[in-house]
């Protein structure tokens, strides 16, 4: 199947890639900009749906456990501390599955990715860091028939896996697997360059970078110098439009329908966050538990002002000079929401962007493409006028 010659999700389209391999073929059910359909994918995935009155799980999702952990030897070059990769080249090294999907970058571009099925822990660990742009993972799934992979582990963004799990009976695997990594914010190759213009003092030497839980991006530079800018900094009226509409419209940033979330959002600084929502989920995470360090998730401080304040400055597009954005990044950041309380803190502004976006550009979907539990959220705050 050529790429790109068809795309039924349109504008809304965040090129996971089904549409690039033969399960194209189920692409009005499994397309997560079709239907939205979190609570059958849940169901099939956890053998339940999330507790709504369980505020935890309102947030993140069904789950058993979540920890905090990073690795105790930190994997060189990797986003965090490389929990994820270590974790695909142990379930090769182990015998859990016999391919790993994931993304390794371009030989030209860092940050162009390139998924692959990985057969040998070198091949994962060549994938390790973020390729910070719409990936068509799912286009190596055309690769499988006549391959000999029976057991896959796959690693994926929230939009990757809704779709993977609508088509996972159709695969003929024995065994699937799948690693999830909240995702928000995603862009085109041509936006990522417009977010780094904007933002970094040298965008061409940018090698990693991560919005991180200080209330600010962190840059990495080819040379090993370091960059940090101050979330309330940035251009808003020039970044409004710079991400992907399909990102726009995603409610999917705790990734629903992953056995296991590694992320960070919901830990201390410097530190990794762990989602076990079944039990293949912990027999993913017993791989590596071994190797990290651990502690409890912690939540303070109370986000609700914050995110008010922030839906409002958003949709003025306002953008403040860097010696405000500096001071209320210094109070932010030492009174501010921390552990889950900066997750949901989060979770709370995009998806209060996301229903104004959807609202203004697609009103016509609101209704359906809105999950139950991100209605729920959204109804807290008070949104501008349309
Ligand atoms: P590594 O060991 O460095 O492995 C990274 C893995 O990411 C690799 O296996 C690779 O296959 C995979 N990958 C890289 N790029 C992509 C891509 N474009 N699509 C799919 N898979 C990819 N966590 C949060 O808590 N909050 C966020 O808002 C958040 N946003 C994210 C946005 C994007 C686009 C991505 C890719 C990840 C995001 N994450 C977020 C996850 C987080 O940044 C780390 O990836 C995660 O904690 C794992 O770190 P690690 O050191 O264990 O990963
Ligand atoms: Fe196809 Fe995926 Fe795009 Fe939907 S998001 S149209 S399934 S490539
Ligand atoms: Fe997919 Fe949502 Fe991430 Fe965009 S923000 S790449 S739609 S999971």
């Amino acid at each position: 199947m050529a790429r790109g010659s068809l795309r039924p999700a349109k504008d809304l389209c965040s090129d996971c890639g089904l549409c690039d391999s033969r399960w194209v073929a189920y692409v009005r059910q499994a397309c997560a900009f079709l239907h939205q359909q979190f609570e059958r994918m849940e169901e099939r995935a956890h053998g339940r749906s999330r507790h709504l009155a369980n505020e935890d799980e309102l947030y993140f999702g069904v789950f058993q456990r979540m920890v905090c952990a990073r690795r105790q030897s930190p994997l060189e070059g990797a986003q965090w501390t490389g929990i994820v990769s270590s974790l695909g080249e142990r379930a090769l090294e182990q015998g859990l599955v016999d391919a790993v999907l994931c993304v390794q970058q371009s030989p030209s571009d860092r940050f162009t990715p390139v998924p692959v099925l990985a057969r040998t822990p070198e091949q994962v660990r060549a994938a390790r860091v973020n390729k910070p742009t719409l990936s068509n993972n799912l286009s190596v799934l055309e690769q499988l028939p006549g391959s000999g992979i029976r057991r896959l582990l796959a690693i994926g963004v929230g939009c990757q896996v809704q779709a993977l799990r609508e088509v996972q009976a159709s695969l003929g695997l024995e065994e699937l697997y799948v690693l999830g990594l909240p995702c928000v914010d995603n862009v085109s190759r041509e936006g990522l360059q417009t977010f780094l213009e904007s933002t970094s003092r040298s965008p061409a030497t940018v090698v990693h970078y991560e919005f991180m839980q200080d209330f600010r991006i962190h840059f990495r530079h080819s040379d090993g110098s370091t960059e940090t800018v101050p979330f309330f900094g940035l251009d808003t009226p020039r970044l409004k439009e710079v991400f992907a509409p399909s990102c726009l419209s995603c409610f999917d940033y705790v990734n629903a329908g992953a056995d296991l979330v590694v992320g960070y959002m919901g830990a201390p600084f410097a530190w990794q966050w762990l989602v076990v929502r079944n039990d293949r989920g912990q027999r993913l995470l017993d791989l590596v538990e071994a190797e990290l360090e651990l502690q409890a998730v912690t939540s303070a401080g109370d986000r609700r002002q914050a995110v008010q304040q922030g839906i409002e400055a958003y949709d003025k597009a306002l953008r403040l000079p860097l010696w405000l954005a500096e001071l209320i990044g210094f109070f932010v950041q030492r009174l501010g929401p921390k552990g889950l309380e900066y997750a949901r803190f989060s979770i709370d502004s995009h998806f209060t962007r996301n229903a104004l976006w959807l609202r203004r550009h697609h009103p016509e979907k609101l209704e359906a493409h809105l999950p139950s539990f991100a209605k729920e959220i959204v109804s807290r705050y008070r949104l501008p006028k349309p």
